[in-house]
């Protein structure tokens, strides 16, 4: 088993993170991915997405959709993504990694598969050594068209917090439409990727011996390529939402390892 420290680009801020302003952010340095350039694909005014996860440190979710049918004009356009992209390259130092991440979920974009190519265009004519990555909640995995767009992706890394549909609901509180079975066969049918999972503590928690069977159970079905573990600070979206200690995200990383056969680290 390796256990060792990782960050994240969020999720680790000491208060509610401000939302990102711009489509282009940073480059933040990661230590799991090195200088690595945020690319946001939500609105700049709201927090967008498909989850309201309890322990979100961007606090509740403001815009709460299932999908972007009707909230199109919510979302930067393919070319203004791809323009902000080019125009921010050459004045900073090449980064390692082009991070979809952000304001809410990348892959609830409707253009998200255009955006992906052209994002690779950009990187291939400006920064051919960088990587392009991207942060998801996984909540649109079940589409055929979204995992043929993170194929295209170096680097999907892909939330699964739970391994049952009642913990879904209560840790990751989706949108309306959005199943917990779909994401279970959306990521078992992915070829490559790796899983980002929080646990939480108490009200609700994930992180008790019935809740962690069920998730190690989960993983080793959709046997991702490694397991990403971590908590989370408060600041929370939700009062009485607590982190886990270090000692026992090392057990929970022991029992991926041991149990599903997949690498689990803790940070
Ligand atoms: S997936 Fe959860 S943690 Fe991530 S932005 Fe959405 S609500 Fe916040």
């Amino acid at each position: 088993m390796v256990v060792r420290g990782l960050d994240l680009l969020y999720h680790r801020a000491m208060s509610v993170l401000e939302l990102q302003k711009t489509i282009i952010y940073g480059p933040i340095a990661s230590r799991r991915l090195g200088p690595s350039l945020g690319i946001n694909l939500s609105s700049t005014t709201a927090n967008v997405c498909s989850f309201d996860c309890v322990y979100c440190q961007y606090g509740p979710t403001t815009r709460h959709l299932a999908s972007a049918a009707g909230a199109e004009d919510m979302f930067p356009s393919c070319d203004e993504v791809a323009e902000a992209l080019a125009a921010a390259l050459p004045g900073i130092d090449p980064p390692g990694y082009l991070t979809f991440s952000g304001n809410g979920e990348p892959t609830l974009h409707p253009e998200f598969p255009a955006i992906v190519e052209a994002v690779r265009d950009v990187r291939d004519r400006l920064c051919p050594e960088a990587k392009v990555a991207v942060l998801s909640n996984s909540s649109m995995v079940g589409e055929e068209r979204t995992r043929a767009a993170l194929a295209r992706v170096d680097l999907p890394i892909m939330k699964l917090d739970v391994g049952s549909a009642a913990a879904f609901e209560a840790i990751n509180v989706p949108a309306p439409g959005v199943k917990f079975e779909d994401i279970v066969a959306g990521l078992e049918a992915m070829k490559h990727f790796v899983a980002q999972s929080c646990f939480v503590a108490d009200n609700p928690g994930n992180a008790d011996d019935g809740a962690v069977a069920d998730y190690v159970r989960i993983v080793g079905i959709v046997r991702p390529a490694a397991v990403q573990i971590y908590t989370t600070d408060r600041p929370v979206a939700r009062a009485g939402v607590r982190m886990v200690p270090r000692e026992r995200l090392a057990g929970i990383a022991r029992r991926v390892c041991e149990e599903a056969g997949i690498p689990a680290e803790i940070y």
